[in-house]
């Protein structure tokens, strides 16, 4: 990505509000992701994150308000176009049946040398992978398959909603290693989490939410140490959850991991 865009902020949300009949889930959002880094957005469960992803992919659009992806309004591009350029890895490694290269070649590049390429940039080993069942991968290595094949596809932007709420701790610093090589060479990232200690790993930028509102944006050191009793409350609450966390067997079949 030329220098110049990453002045320009990959999202910008102005005034976006989200209800599902009664239920208002997001609140008047005035939010801008930056062009470049790891933005990590953090909140407790239910304060909206995945319904900002969401978003973002065009899977919903906002009640009011407006979204815009690179200073263009999100609905005045096509919907296939906005998906090939934003990458989505979401909790759950998407696993379809079939081979790792039948997984693969769901991105539209069917390619041997290209799986075996994208797959090594994952640390995965192609020869070893390409010809079995997708199904039979482990949880981690299923969901650094998923971000291969989000790559495969050539993303302007990465955005990942828990993407190691599922995996054991190893594959969870795995993942975060591929983020941070993503935006080191240019491609900005949009992490979703609850758990503050990866936050303050990953984060250039953090934005935290609580019940639907932006509540503090800045540096991690910036909002960790915001005076505001409600951001403490969040930060101090994860953090404690993160310690109760127990973590999954890091081989066993991703599809006995929730
Ligand atoms: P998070 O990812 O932070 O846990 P979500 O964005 O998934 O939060 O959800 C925020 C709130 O919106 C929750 O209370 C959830 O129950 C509600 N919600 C999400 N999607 C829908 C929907 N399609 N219909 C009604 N309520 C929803
Ligand atoms: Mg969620």
């Amino acid at each position: 990505m030329p220098p110049a865009d990453r002045k320009v902020p990959v999202f910008s949300f102005d005034g976006v509000s989200v209800s599902f009949g009664e239920t208002t889930v997001l609140r008047d959002l005035d939010l801008q992701i930056p062009g470049w880094g790891i933005t990590v957005v953090v909140g407790p469960s239910g304060s909206g994150k995945s319904t900002l992803v969401r978003l973002c992919d065009r899977l919903i659009d906002p009640t009011s308000g407006v979204i815009r992806f690179r200073g263009t309004d999100l609905r005045s591009l096509d919907v296939l176009e906005v998906r090939r350029k934003i990458g989505l890895v979401f909790q759950r490694p998407a696993v379809f049946s079939g081979s790792t290269g039948d997984n693969l070649s769901i991105s539209g590049c069917t390619d041997p040398a290209r799986h075996r390429e994208v797959l090594a940039a994952v640390g995965l080993d192609g020869e070893e992978l390409l010809l079995r069942e997708a199904a039979a991968l482990s949880g981690g290595e299923a969901q650094r398959m998923c971000l291969a094949r989000t790559l495969l596809v050539g993303p302007e932007v990465l955005v990942t909603d828990e993407p190691t709420a599922s995996l054991d701790h190893r594959s969870a610093r795995i993942l975060e290693g591929l983020a941070k090589d993503a935006a080191r060479s240019g491609t900005p990232v949009l992490w979703v989490t609850h758990d503050i200690a990866q936050m303050r790993r990953l984060a250039d930028h953090c934005v935290v939410l609580a019940e639907g509102r932006v509540i503090a944006t800045g540096s991690p050191q910036q909002v960790l140490d915001s005076p505001d009793p409600a951001v403490q409350a969040v930060l101090h609450i994860e953090d404690h959850d993160d310690q109760a966390a127990s973590w999954p067997d890091p081989d066993s079949p991703a599809a006995d991991q929730d």
